[in-house]
């Protein structure tokens, strides 16, 4: 690369820096704003769903004290009732009434339930002996239900809750039982009395509670027998579910929640539980994600896009907006570039020149630096103009320019186009005798381009060059440099022109 190619490079692309700078500068800035954008979005979004996550979690613990009360209460008044049937047993006068006033008595808590199946006295052998449905017992033994010989093997059982069973005196109705031990004055077992109450109370307990379209809630016993459910489902009553995952996670907490994927329907559900505190069932609340989520999903698939679509629109914009500023500014510094050039020769032209002198005056000045001038200019060109032509002696200028910018070596030198056939090269840091130097292989080398000039005294294009210097000590200005070098260049020409003179 020419040296003067090198200088022109170097000087343009501090104009590139800025010019690339300011559009990165928007295309960046363009695209951290849609970023914090899209994050904030993200954030809020996310945010969102945690409430609705805490929303389900909330609704879930609701549904599941609702149906803790109401079971809690009815199974109350069903042990009031069995204890009141126990203390019944014990006073003679209720047993020695009449079959119809001793039903009356015995079971007068028991007749108002609802769901209520039945409610039996059996003796130690299991066989029904009173019975609150009629004043003549129906036929039944019952010493093969756990429910018997629980309280028959164990004196200390108290209220004892059955797993689910299809009732024998009532046609296969689902049921579970809520037995108590009837105990003789020495503690010997002697019977027992049994609430059956039907399914069905448990099933029309949870068909109110709404769940969403994939939710369930189940009413499960403590050993993993399952008592009702909803969505209903009759296969599922009384199936043993103590060794899924779920449920062993329901026996470590009295009341939690939790997230899993149901094995069975693959369906992730957020769980919750509770281990009734005096009844030996747990209530299950599963709530399913994309239940819990579906609204949350529109919302966030809606709101999500536009965000996207916005911010995306947002960088596409910043770097229209950049690549048409860099356009401009591209176009803005070639310009700047043009106006300091000459466009025929390419050297610094003459208005670049004058800042190039105050520049580097100023600086000869604080420096205490010696500053040389050269004058140059072509001899006898008006006749190679008249010669070759106009254009022929544009070629030439040019020519002779190339090589003027050719032969400087320093980055600090630089060459002008004073105006018409001369031109001015500016030395900074240079003695008078460096400049002579200089000039002299100027003028060698344009000698050297060997281009004919039969007009000539040497027959080829030659260059006369004055020199001045302006030293420290010296007074005066920049323009009396020039004059010096202007005289110089004159004594150049009256020796015989193709010379070197010096101030
Ligand atoms: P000398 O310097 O040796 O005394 O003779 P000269 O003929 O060069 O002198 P002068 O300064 O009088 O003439 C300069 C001529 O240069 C005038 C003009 O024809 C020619 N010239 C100036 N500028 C241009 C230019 O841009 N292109 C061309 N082709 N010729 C130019
Ligand atoms: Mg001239
Ligand atoms: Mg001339």
């Amino acid at each position: 690369m020419k040296k003067e190619d090198r200088k022109r490079l170097w000087r343009a692309s501090r104009f590139t820096q800025y010019a690339l700078s300011a559009p990165h500068a928007i295309v960046l800035g363009g695209t951290l704003i849609a970023l914090l954008l899209v994050g904030l979005c993200a954030t809020v979004l996310y945010q969102s769903r945690q409430d609705a996550l805490d929303r389900a979690r909330e609704t879930s613990r609701n549904l599941g004290l609702i149906a803790e009360r109401d079971i809690k209460r009815n199974f109350e008044l069903y042990d009031l009732s069995l204890q009141a049937v126990i203390q019944g047993l014990q006073r003679p006068e209720v047993m020695a009434a009449s079959p119809a006033l001793r039903r009356g008595v015995l079971f007068d808590h028991a007749m108002t339930a609802q769901f209520l199946g039945s409610m039996l006295v059996l003796d130690a052998d299991g066989n029904v002996v009173l019975d609150s449905a009629g004043d003549v017992p129906r036929q039944g033994n019952f010493a093969d239900r756990e429910y018997f010989t629980i309280h028959r093997d164990h004196p200390n059982v108290g209220l004892y809750v059955s797993d689910p069973y299809a009732s024998r005196l009532r046609g296969s109705t689902p049921s579970i039982a809520l037995t108590r031990r009837i105990s003789r004055p020495d503690g010997s077992f002697a019977g027992i009395v049994v609430i059956a109450i039907n399914l069905e109370y448990f099933h029309e307990l949870f068909a109110g509670l709404k769940l969403g379209p994939h939710g369930s809630m189940s009413l499960i016993g403590k050993d993993g027998i399952m008592v009702m459910r909803q969505p209903f489902d009759v296969r599922i009553i009384g199936r043993d579910i103590s060794q899924a995952a779920t449920f062993r996670r329901f026996r470590i907490a009295p009341e939690g929640t939790f997230s899993e994927t149901a094995s069975i329907d693959g369906v992730r559900r957020l769980y919750y539980f509770k281990n009734l505190p005096d009844v030996p069932l747990i209530i299950m609340v599963a709530e399913a994600e994309q239940d819990i989520y579906a609204a949350w999903r529109t919302r966030a698939l809606i709101i999500g896009s536009l965000t996207g679509a916005l911010g995306l629109g947002f960088v596409l914009l910043s770097v229209l907006l950049g690549a048409q500023l860099r356009r401009r500014m591209r176009a803005e510094s070639q310009l700047q570039m043009l106006a300091r050039t000459d466009g025929l020769t390419g050297l610094n032209n003459r208005r670049t020149l004058g800042e190039i002198l105050e520049q580097e005056w100023r600086r000869a000045r604080r420096t205490r630096s010696t500053l040389s001038l050269l004058f140059v200019d072509i001899d006898r060109f008006k006749a190679y103009n008249d010669t070759y032509g106009h254009q022929a002696g544009d070629d030439a200028l040019a020519a002779v320019a190339r090589c003027i910018s050719g032969t400087l070596r320093r980055p600090a030198d630089t060459a002008a186009r004073y105006g018409g056939e001369e031109f001015v090269v500016v030395l900074p840091d240079t003695s008078p005798d460096g400049a002579v130097q200089i000039a002299e292989t100027i003028r060698t080398a344009i000698s050297e381009l060997a281009i004919e000039h039969a007009a000539s005294e040497y027959g080829r294009v030659t260059a006369s060059i004055g020199t001045a210097s302006w030293v420290p000590e010296q007074e005066g200005d920049v323009s009396t440099v020039i004059r010096a070098a202007d005289e110089a260049l004159y004594s150049a020409k009256a020796a015989g022109r193709n010379k070197v003179a010096a101030s």
